[in-house]
């Protein structure tokens, strides 16, 4: 039996995605060899991340309260691409071709798990459209949640503006964040209206 603080960290540990106890406890001693520079480094980085908190425009990761995409004055505002995570923006980021903004769901509409669309990022996407947006591109995972979410945004936007939805090459099931840089930038161009 390990010490009670030595064990909480393990479990803490073992809250992460995918740390099963074996690799929480590998973890574990492995920050016990740390010296004390490397555990302040560590607390640092928690507590500095624990400062960062949404854009009021899109929903992104950010230290202020507008992300360095929505405050970026090079970005056209007026193009509007639809994620349902900041792990998928920055996937998108990623391929260094895209120069509009964002807006970040926060989630899949998923009726069985109760997820409705009032407990998405939906409201505030509504409030964004006006006159002179130009296009809100859909880039959700194809997946059933991702198709039942495109589909409730292109009937909710479509009379506003122009909805176009990336292009089949990621495949059904599939995940946004998985396809290369090459298949997401095809999906991007091939991009089709709802
Ligand atoms: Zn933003």
């Amino acid at each position: 039996m390990y010490p009670a603080s030595f064990e909480n960290l393990i479990l803490e540990l073992h809250k992460l995605p995918g740390v099963g106890m074996k690799s929480a406890e590998r973890m574990a001693f492995a920050i016990l060899g740390w010296d004390d520079d490397q555990k302040e480094q560590m607390i640092d980085a928690f507590k500095k991340a624990s400062n960062l908190k949404h854009c009021k425009v899109c929903g992104n990761l950010t230290e202020e309260d507008e992300c360095e995409i929505c405050s970026d004055p090079e970005r056209n505002k007026n193009q509007i691409c639809v994620v349902q995570s900041e792990k998928d923006l920055y996937t998108i980021e990623s391929m260094n071709e895209y120069k509009g903004v964002y807006h970040v769901l926060h989630g899949t509409i998923n009726i069985q798990k109760g997820i409705l669309p009032d407990q998405l990022n939906i409201d505030a996407l509504e409030d964004r459209i006006n006159d002179d947006t130009e296009e809100v591109i859909l880039a959700l995972d194809p997946t059933q949640d991702g198709e039942t979410t495109a589909l409730y945004l292109s009937r909710l936007l479509s009379d506003r503006v122009l909805v176009t939805r990336l292009a089949s090459g990621i495949p059904f099931g599939g995940k946004l964040d998985y396809a290369d840089a090459k298949t997401l930038s095809k999906a991007f161009a091939g991009r089709t209206k709802e």
